[in-house]
């Protein structure tokens, strides 16, 4: 649907300045994202951190034309000659505003889901088990914010017969607006759980602010056997029809009379108005069955009958969350997106590609199968696909099935390939010649793109470190939290960021607007420059043979000693360069690298103004123990003389220098000590030496059982017969050594790895490359997959096994294990 520039000014009572006509269909957040710069309109919101405002006058010049903002520019009409402005008091409001008034116009069921775990699977499932029957317009991924919330309702078009919205709240009083902009017809709730629970005074509270979605809605499904849940609903002033499940009370509108599992799949008996019916689902854990009842409630409020909810359920597709980032064979880099396949989570997917920088230019192709259940027809449809690849810089296009290749000719990219299955394509010339590209695939479960996937991918032991992208984005906003908007960030990224793989890592720090990256030496500065990396990069340890390196790849070096600086600016005048941006790096106690602020400042100040080859960018020290409370007397002493030294320096320019102290436990455990900017390390990799349980985990090493043995107790295993046996037991052999990273003395039963969450101790010895572990009583078997740290078994088990620190153990990780990156 379409507003004129008028009409959106009506609807949200903006004051509009600027006279160009002019359309709005999209409507934009984060100026990263822009994808059609003509019919967009920008809301400039700001958050504690950021300001939409910024990017003005960068989207003016991309073609945007149309913005929501809380302050006009100066000089709007000279700069933006036929721009609109509108102008409100709160962009975000105007945003949700607008999704409010757009919404308006839909007389359509609108079910809106909270609940603290399954919103988004109970969201794709009514979606798979409604869309033969309707029109569904759903959020994306799980778009469920104050923000993600206005853009999903956005979707409501006029084909739309049905909505599907997610409500996320992390604190009281969000409800609220969420709700004004859905306006739920149906409400569920899925369920209550710990989620943000440090912002609510208790379940019950938050239970009551959820419910709060529901106020005018006609009917609510929620589980009557949660009492929270039950007796929130009772207490609360609900008008509507509650269509409540519960397993236990044949009372309810949905009575479950009962669940029966088998091997892979689950048959569910309801009553629902008297009448009994069945249907079986294809999974079998407790959180599935639940969610498939929801839907299930809500499916029959809508009108579907029990037979159709019986021939659809079978076939209940599991939600895959992730995009998954991995190597390809012949300099192939592949993004995998396995989430539904539909226009809108394609064009995040392509959205994500194109924001991934690539440096070395490689073409950005995307394998794209039939998209099913999209209610529109296949030329409409693919003509769409077709505008959204050529805008996000698809370079070439891969269709694969019936429909798509039927629909080629709406396809407007040059180089372009069609075939009716994955078979015929990996068959093809077109998939062996595939070489040097960035490669996004997304294909419709029917299509088993995961063979594809397999074969392109670079063929590697199984042992693999999976690496979280997201949890590295929590992490980086946790730390953010004990920050000023102000304050300046400096990431490292420094021994292939601290094992997860530098440039995964640094694309995604950079997306995130950090200020700096630093690395130890310039050759990891090389490598993320040649990976598209545009950020500020810093070298910690500078090698006097690198400088000319440096140089040319922007690289700011630390500077540390006199012989250091002189070497430096000698180095910048031979190449006739001034200004050269460098950071003093003072040593306040650790006594391993830095000018002495007591001694050294007249010396360093009188040598610096003597040249104009380099210039001070910023001045820092590090803590010797901020992690621990028994150094905060030393941790004073040494703020203390930094403070001193960095102010002498900084009054001898006049140009400001950036002071920074700050690492990952500092910025938590001092947050006044953090000045101009912060050096955030270890917590950004998921953890923390104080209290783990804050941060994400981000690193996940994990393998497969390779073989397994049954040895009598008399027998040993492993190198010079160490492993003892004290029974008869099961052994299995995994593909992960020393060699690895996993080391040796983990071995003899000193520590232990996960399988099908048991713990499996390592027997005898470990080997180079494969290491022996304990199954004995372990339901398990050949190919299972093994944690050896991660998720459910923190690196820091094995670290204080092995009397040492996590950095040891995650930086010890070789580069033979592959890295798999993933995000939502
Ligand atoms: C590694 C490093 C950091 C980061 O420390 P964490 O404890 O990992 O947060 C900060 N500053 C300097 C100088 C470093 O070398």
């Amino acid at each position: 649907m379409v507003y004129t520039i008028e009409k959106v000014t009506t609807l949200i009572g903006a004051r509009r300045y600027g006279e160009s006509d002019g359309n709005v269909r999209w409507i934009l957040t984060d100026s990263r994202s822009l994808c059609f710069p003509e019919e967009t309109l920008f809301f400039a919101i700001r958050s504690e951190r950021n300001d939409g405002h910024k990017y003005i006058a960068d989207l003016y010049r991309r073609g945007v034309r149309s913005f929501v903002v809380e302050v006009l520019p100066a000089d709007w009409q000279k700069d933006y000659p036929d721009a609109n402005f509108l102008k409100v008091p709160f962009a975000l409001e105007a945003l949700q505003r607008l999704a409010e008034r757009h919404r308006d116009e839909f007389d359509i069921p609108v079910v809106g889901i909270t609940g603290s775990n399954g919103k988004t699977v109970v969201k794709e499932w009514l979606y798979q088990l409604l869309s033969p029957s309707m029109t569904v317009t759903r959020s994306p991924r799980s778009y469920n914010s104050q923000i993600g919330v206005p853009l999903s309702v956005w979707l409501l078009s006029e084909q739309s017969q049905v909505g599907v919205f997610e409500a996320g709240i992390s604190q009281p009083g969000e409800m609220e607006s969420l709700r004004d902009i859905i306006q739920p017809t149906v409400g569920v709730i899925t369920n209550l759980g710990a989620a943000h629970q440090e912002n609510f005074k208790s379940m019950a509270d938050k239970c009551h602010e959820k419910l709060r979605l529901f106020h005018d809605s006609k009917a609510i499904v929620y589980p009557y056997d949660d009492e929270v849940i039950r007796q929130c609903v009772e207490s609360y002033d609900y008008k509507g029809e509650q269509i409540a499940w519960s397993v236990k009370d044949p009372s309810v509108r949905l009575f479950v009379k009962s669940v029966d599992k088998k091997n892979t799949q689950t048959t569910v008996t309801y009553v629902f108005n008297g009448v009994e019916s069945a249907y079986t689902l294809p999974f079998i854990d407790e959180a599935s069955v639940a969610n498939s009842i929801t839907c299930a409630a809500v499916a029959l409020h809508l009108g579907l009958t029990a037979d159709e909810i019986a021939q659809r359920m079978p076939a209940i597709e599991p939600v895959a969350m992730r995009l998954e980032v991995k190597e390809g064979q012949h300099g192939c880099t592949l993004i995998n997106d396995s989430y539904n396949s539909d226009v809108n989570s394609l064009d995040i997917a392509l959205d994500f590609m194109n924001r991934r920088p690539d440096h070395e230019g490689r073409r950005r192709t995307l394998i794209l199968s039939d998209i099913y259940q999209s209610g529109e027809d296949g030329d409409t449809l693919y003509k769409k696909v077709s505008e959204l690849a050529v805008k996000r810089g698809v370079q070439k296009f891969i269709g694969v099935g019936p429909e798509i290749s039927r629909c080629a000719d709406e396809i407007m990219i040059e180089e372009k390939y069609f075939f009716d299955d994955c078979n015929s394509f990996i068959g093809s010339t077109v998939f062996r010649s595939l070489r040097d590209e960035v490669i996004l695939l997304k294909g419709s479960r029917k299509f088993s793109f995961d063979r594809l996937t397999e074969l392109l991918e670079q063929k590697v032991h199984e042992t693999i470190l999976e690496v979280n992208l997201n949890s590295v984005v929590k992490n980086l906003n946790y730390y953010r939290s004990y920050m000023k908007p102000t304050t300046k960030l400096v990431c490292m990224v420094k021994a292939d960021a601290y094992g997860a793989g530098s440039v995964e890592v640094a694309k995604t720090l950079q997306d995130h607007r950090v200020d700096y990256l630093a690395v130890a030496v310039a050759d990891e500065g090389v490598t993320l420059r040649k990976n598209g990396i545009t950020c500020n990069i810093m070298i910690m340890n500078p090698e006097m043979t690198a400088f000319k390196t440096m140089f040319d790849y922007k690289l700011e070096p630390e500077v540390y000693s006199f012989r250091l600086l002189d070497a430096l600016v000698k180095a910048a005048q031979k190449e006739g360069i001034t200004g050269y941006p460098v950071h003093i790096k003072l040593d306040t106690g650790m006594h391993r690298l830095g000018f002495d602020p007591r001694c050294d400042m007249d010396e360093l100040i009188s040598r610096l103004k003597h040249q104009n080859a380099i210039i001070p960018r910023s001045v820092f020290s590090h803590f010797v123990g901020s992690d621990s409370d028994d150094f905060d007397n030393f941790s004073a002493m040494q703020f203390k003389l930094f403070d001193e030294g960095s102010k002498k320096l900084q009054s001898a320019f006049s140009h400001k220098i950036l002071r920074h102290m700050d690492n990952s436990a500092g910025i938590e455990h001092f947050p006044e000590r953090q000045m101009d900017m912060c050096r955030l390390g270890l917590g950004l990799y998921g953890i923390d030496s104080r209290d783990n349980s804050v941060l994400n985990t981000v690193s996940t090493l994990k393998t497969t059982i390779l073989q397994i043995h049954h040895v009598p107790k008399e027998d040993t295993v492993g190198y010079s017969r160490k492993g003892v046996l004290t029974r008869d037991s099961v052994i299995g052999a995994i593909p992960i050594g020393y060699a690895d990273g996993l080391n040796r003395r983990l071995g003899c039963g000193h520590c232990y790895c996960l399988v099908n969450g048991q713990k499996a101790p390592y027997v005898g010895n470990i080997c180079m490359d494969v290491a022996m572990i304990d199954l004995t009583g372990i339901d398990c078997k050949e190919g299972d997959t093994v944690e050896i740290f991660g998720e459910h078994l923190p690196v820091t088990v094995l670290s204080d096994v092995l009397g040492t620190i996590p950095y040891e153990v995650l930086t010890s990780i070789s580069n033979r294990v592959k890295r798999v990156y993933f995000q939502d």
